[in-house]
């Protein structure tokens, strides 16, 4: 059993937020075991919290399917290997592996939603409705590339998931990592500004009759990029995505304001779709990389080698 202890941040009734010194990132003690992740993402999550989620990607799959190619060319290039088998860890309604079929990647998703699982089955996506900790290796095989995006702020066992992604990877195999990029120095300084509670924290609700236990962990691009390491990965490159704190900094306020939320999210997609008109893809590339060199953008996103 690891031992979790560290600088409390943030109290919730019996719950913490603490910058843990074993795991060496933020998250929530205690621990939510399994069976608690259970409920929340077999009848919780897509039904209840994020119920749009769905309909509202499918609507701007143009956009995404930009970033998706973005990721998947860059593992192209990265990989030696002929063959292209692709695990998505947490893979939802199988928007990234669809793009990634398409491609001609082998592709494989596991999901504990069976809500977003029905649908990317419907995509032909095949998907192992399951946590990621139940799947065993004979089961899946092994792989050329993993992806997971925005999952491990929602696991339990964050170092596990790297160890078992680690484990699942051909020998230069390349790990693609996107997990929000909080405590940032922009999040920080808009709190600071705007006098508000640290937003990124979704662990508010727990006591709440549904229960929400969104993120339990809290990385940013050294805290995610030590973890790689750790286990046993070469960090190729860090890129950020838009920061979005800044609209904040410019008085417009997202988190307050559903609708500007909303406006602002329309209005980063015309910047980086702007870049793709005129073929400047690369120069947004270059700009969120240097982001990334100073911890600043919404995500945070590692490239790893094994
Ligand atoms: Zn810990």
């Amino acid at each position: 059993m690891v031992k979790h202890n560290g600088k409390t941040i943030k109290k919730f009734g019996k719950y913490s937020v603490i910058d843990c010194r074993s795991c060496k990132f933020i998250h929530v003690i205690p621990v939510p075991s399994n069976q608690e992740l259970n409920l929340f993402y077999n009848n919780e999550y897509y039904q209840n919290t994020k119920p749009y989620f769905i309909s509202k990607n499918e609507n701007e799959m143009n956009y995404w399917n930009l970033i998706f190619d973005e990721k998947l060319v860059t593992i192209e290039k990265l990989i030696s290997s002929k063959s292209k088998r692709i695990l998505d860890i947490g893979s939802g309604p199988g928007f990234f592996l669809r793009r990634a079929k398409r491609r001609g990647w082998d592709v494989i998703g596991v999901e504990p939603s069976p809500l977003a699982c029905n649908y990317a089955k419907e995509q032909n996506i095949p998907t192992i409705q399951k946590f990621f900790h139940e799947v065993t290796s004979n089961e899946i095989g092994k792989f050329d590339a993993i992806h997971t995006f925005d999952v491990l702020e929602h696991v339990n066992d964050p170092i596990g998931v790297i160890e078992k992604a680690y484990s699942l990877l051909k020998r230069g195999g390349v790990i693609v990592v996107e997990v929000p990029n909080d405590f940032n120095p922009l999040q920080k300084l808009a709190q600071k500004a705007l006098k508000k509670k640290e937003w990124w924290i979704t662990f508010y609700s727990w006591s709440k009759t549904s229960g929400n236990i969104q993120h339990l962990n809290y990385f940013n691009f050294s805290s995610i990029s030590d973890l790689l390491k750790r286990i046993g990965f070469k960090i190729i490159i860090k890129e950020a995505t838009f920061p979005l704190e800044i609209f904040l900094l410019m008085g417009q306020d997202y988190i307050k304001n559903p609708k500007i939320g909303k406006k602002i999210h329309l209005e980063r997609i015309q910047f980086e779709k702007n870049f793709e008109k005129r073929k400047e893809g690369q120069l947004k590339r270059k700009i969120y990389q240097k982001l990334a060199e100073i911890g600043i953008g919404r995500t945070a996103i590692i490239y790893a080698k094994k």
